[in-house]
């Protein structure tokens, strides 16, 4: 899966939801987050995020993003 990390904090720019195949991007106040059961590592967000926020979760330390993306996707709104 990839994760939504901290350069998405007040960001925002959204063009990764436009290009998402299956809409796995949900909003909170300050930032996207990707939903990893959705995420169909397909990689075509990462090239998109003018503040490269968004990784892929093999890369390593993300784990808290990881974490992180999976439990406020669950809160948060589809977009
Ligand atoms: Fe959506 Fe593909 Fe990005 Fe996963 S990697 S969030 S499926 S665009």
């Amino acid at each position: 899966t990839y994760v939504v990390t901290d350069a998405c904090i007040r960001c925002k720019y959204m063009d990764c939801v436009e290009v998402c195949p299956v809409d796995c991007f949900y909003e909170g106040d300050n930032m996207l987050v990707i939903n990893p059961n959705e995420c169909i590592d397909c990689g075509v967000c990462e090239p998109e995020c003018p503040a490269e926020a968004i990784l892929p979760d093999t890369e390593n330390g993300l784990e808290k993003w990881l974490e992180l993306n999976a439990t406020y996707s669950a809160e948060w709104p589809n977009i």
